[in-house]
This record gives C-alpha cells, structure tokens and sequence, in this order.
C-alpha cells in the first residue's frame, strides 16, 4: 500500500485548485494578447484581467474594482505599500510603526526603510502573539506616517486587533497598511469593516497560482510606485500583466468568497481534533499562539526538549509535511524570531512545529498524524540529552 501523504503546510503554499488551473489553460495558448494591447487579442486579455479583478475586489469588500492593483507576490505587496507609502509621505514625516512579529515581506522592507533614514517602531507582543492597541496609541507622534501591522501571523496564526488599530490610526490621521496574505479566504474579510488603507494578499496562499499577488489601495490614498515603466495597473505597477496568473487569482478568489465560511468552520474542527489528540497522546506539549483568536487552519505546537527539524525530517518520512516557523526563514539556524517575541525561551522554541491544515485534509489525516506523531516523540525524547537529564532530576 502505497503511504499516505498529508500536506499540513498550507501557511508556506497551497495546491492549486483544479478550478483555478482550468481557469487559466487557455491564456497560455488561445488567449496570449498583451492586456494593454488596442486590438481583439488585447481587448480580450483586457476583459480577462478586469473580470478577476472584480472577483478580487468582491472577495476584499472593496468599493471598486480599481481599488486593486495585480502585483507579482504578497512580497511585492507588501514592498509596494510600505515603501511606495513611506515615499509619498516622506515630507509629512519619517516615522513607521509595524510590529516585532511581522512577515520578513515587512519587517525587512522596514529595516531597509531604517537605513534610508526612516524611523521605526517595532511594536511588541503579548505571549500570545498579540499587539496592544494602546502600545500603537502611545508610538504615534507627530512624524508618524504609517502602519503596518499583519492580520494574522502566519506562524502562531494569532489575529491581531486589526479593527480597533484601524480606528487608532484613523483617528490620528496615519495610513493604515496590513498584511492580510494569511487571513485572506481563510477568515470573512471586508475592507470597509476594518478600516484600512492598504491591504496585501497572494494568491498561492489561498490555492491560486504561485507569481502573482495583489495590493488593495482605498480609493483617494497615493502611494509612489515602486518601478518604472509603462502605465500598468493605473499607473501604480509598472509591467505587463501577468494575465493567467491574474486569471487563477480571481478564480481563487470567487472560489475563497463563497467558501470561507463553510471551509472556516471545517477546518477549526479539524484542527481542534488534531490538538487534543495530540495533547492527549504526548506529555509536556505546549500551545503557542492565541488559543482563540487564531486562524482556523493553524496549530503551533512546542514539543519541549526536543529539536523541531528531527520531528518534520521524521513525520516526513511517514509521508507528513509540516515546518517549524516559516517557510521563509527555514535553513537559517536562528530561532524564530515570532515564537522569541512572545517570550518563549530559546530551547522551547527549537522544538516548534506548525501544522498549517488545508481544503485537503480530511479527519482520516489528522487521525493518521495522532497516531504517528507519538512514538516519533518518544523515540526521539529517549535520545534527547535533555530529556534525559531531566528525567535525572525528577
Ligand atoms: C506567504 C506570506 C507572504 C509572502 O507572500 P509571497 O506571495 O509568498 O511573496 C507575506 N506575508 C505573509 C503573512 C505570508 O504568509
């Protein structure tokens, strides 16, 4: 029998959906004019990207469709906002304010923003992962320009207060830009109800094509673009259209609208079955992350005294797919710096592991990873020096 294979690394990538791929087949062949082409073929190609920017816009709550720009990844997104933000309002002042848990897509357009003479605060976190309105509240001053502050983390998959700090910036007269790439078709979102200015999000996250994202820029806000070129997407992204993958993005998106709620659920129940089998079949496991306000396809679990990379290598060879933080910044050796922000000691984050469920997963997965993970973790704990030196001190 061949072995079961269970992908619970949703928060790195999804697998496209059949709907999506058929979606885009013919503008690979049939349907290849130039978007901003004058003739039929552009024309056509122009009605295909219109049509997906629609559906984007109805899954964001945007007032209208030219309140979306096509970019090539939640990256650029996000690099596109802050820095293209920042630039416009380089003469009102030179402060950011973004949070210490941020996705390396802000946190590291930030930093660069720091060297080009920006100020920036990095707002920190409660043990769940959590800002604090009234922390924004104090950071804002007279040179404050902007916020940057994700939705949900992509990690612990906490969801941060994005309302009331929407309220906050609004009221202070501050942009206010949020990553929403991981919250985005996984939660009911609507522009208007949270009060933001600018909001990121990626296709490959909610099983749409890889290469292409999108920015949601509330009609009246100016950001500089950030390459030059030709009047792409009203002039704010430079660069021919990526036409298929903007394609598969509106089929996600249509898909995402109708099913979030639904799915939603689904995968809270999934997810919870998976937590309690697991905390019922393994001692000195801990929750990181908000226990509540979480995305529901997240589980961050500490399995203490152990190395998080020896618990994916081994589930990997049953034929289970997971991760320690994020894609992003496995292969580094540093410690995630999400899990150090919400004070957990260094040790216990090292043995981090992220389930990230899926449209996929069924019960029989998370029964399948209730039974393997265990004896995994005990043959691993019986080798940890760790494990048995505490066993010594007992
Ligand atoms: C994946 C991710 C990104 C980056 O999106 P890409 O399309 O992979 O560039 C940004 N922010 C968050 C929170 C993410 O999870």
């Amino acid at each position: 029998m061949a072995m079961r294979k269970v992908y619970l690394d949703n928060n790195a990538t999804t697998k496209m959906r059949e709907e999506a791929l058929e979606a885009m087949l013919p503008f690979y062949n049939d349907i290849y004019g130039n978007a901003s082409s004058v003739h039929q073929f552009g024309r056509e190609a122009r009605l295909a990207v219109d049509r997906a920017r629609e559906k984007v816009a109805g899954l964001l709550g945007a007032a209208s469709p030219e309140e979306i720009i096509f970019t090539s990844c939640g990256t650029e997104s996000d690099n596109l906002a802050v820095k293209g933000a920042a630039a416009f309002l380089r003469s009102k002042g030179n402060h950011i304010i973004t949070s210490a848990i941020e996705h390396q897509a802000v946190l590291n357009t930030c930093k660069f923003l720091e060297k080009e003479g920006w100020k920036v605060t990095y707002l920190a976190v409660d043990k769940y992962g959590l800002v604090n309105p009234d922390d924004l509240k104090k950071a804002i001053g007279d040179k404050t320009v902007l916020v940057s502050v994700m939705h949900a983390n992509n990690e612990i998959g906490t969801i941060e207060p994005i309302e009331e700090i929407g309220k906050i910036a609004k009221e202070k007269g501050v942009l206010f830009h949020t990553d929403a790439v991981q919250t985005i078709g996984k939660v009911p979102f609507d522009v208007k109800k949270l009060g933001v200015d600018l909001v990121s999000m990626s296709a490959h996250k909610i099983y749409g094509p890889k290469g292409v994202g999108a920015l949601y820029i509330k009609k009246g806000t100016r950001i500089i673009p950030q390459q030059q070129g030709g009047h792409h997407e009203m002039g704010k992204r430079a660069g021919t259209e990526n036409v298929a993958g903007i394609v598969g993005l509106g089929k996600a998106a249509e898909l995402a609208a109708k099913e979030v709620f639904k799915e939603g659920e689904r995968l809270a129940g999934l997810r919870d079955h998976l937590y309690k089998g697991i905390v019922s079949g393994i001692e000195s496991v801990r929750l990181n992350g908000n226990p509540e306000k979480r995305l529901p396809n997240t589980l961050n679990m500490g399995f203490k005294y152990l190395e998080g990379e020896s618990i994916i290598l081994n589930l990997d060879m049953e034929g289970i797919a997971v991760s320690t933080g994020s894609a992003c910044t496995s292969g580094s050796l540093e410690p995630s710096y999400v899990l150090a922000a919400l004070g957990i000691d260094a040790a216990e984050i090292q043995g981090s592991v992220r389930f990230s469920l899926g449209r996929d997963n069924t019960k029989e997965d998370m029964d399948y990873v209730i039974k393997v993970l265990p004896p995994i973790i005990k043959r691993l704990r019986d080798m940890s020096p760790l494990y048995d030196s505490r066993k010594r001190h007992d």
